[in-house]
C-alpha cells in the first residue's frame, strides 16, 4: 500500500515537472518570435529591396500585403532576420540570374 502511494506521488511529481517543462518551452519560444518579428525586415521576394510600400491591410489575419518601389511586385512580403538580410539578397540575385541566363538560352533557341 505504501509502495502505490508513493509511486502515485512520485507520478504527480514528474508530470508536474512536465507541465512545467513545457510550459516554460512555450513562453520562451512565444518570446523568441516576438523578438525576431522585432529584428527582422520586410523585404521584397522578387528583387530583395526593402523599399516597400504597405497596402490593403485592412483584411485581420491576413498577411499584409506590400507593393515594391523598386520592381512593382505586388503581394506578401518576406520577414527576413536583420543578420540574414545580406544572405537573402544575395539569394534572390543569383535566383533572379539564373532566371535571366533560361530566359536567355530560351530566346536563343527560338
Ligand atoms: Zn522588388
Amino acid at each position: 500500500m505504501k509502495l502505490l502511494q508513493f509511486m502515485l506521488i512520485l507520478f504527480n511529481v514528474v508530470m508536474l515537472a512536465f507541465i512545467v517543462y513545457i510550459g516554460y518551452r512555450l513562453l520562451r519560444h512565444h518570446r523568441r518570435k516576438k523578438e525576431d518579428r522585432k529584428n527582422s525586415t520586410a523585404l521584397c521576394p522578387k528583387c530583395g529591396s526593402a523599399n516597400g510600400q504597405m497596402i490593403g491591410s485592412n483584411i485581420i489575419f491576413a498577411p499584409s500585403k506590400y507593393k515594391c518601389r523598386d520592381c512593382d511586385y505586388e503581394g506578401v512580403f518576406l520577414l527576413v532576420i536583420n543578420h540574414k538580410v545580406k544572405e537573402f539578397r544575395e539569394y534572390v540575385r543569383k535566383q533572379n540570374q539564373a532566371k535571366k541566363i533560361k530566359k536567355d538560352v530560351k530566346n536563343k533557341k527560338n
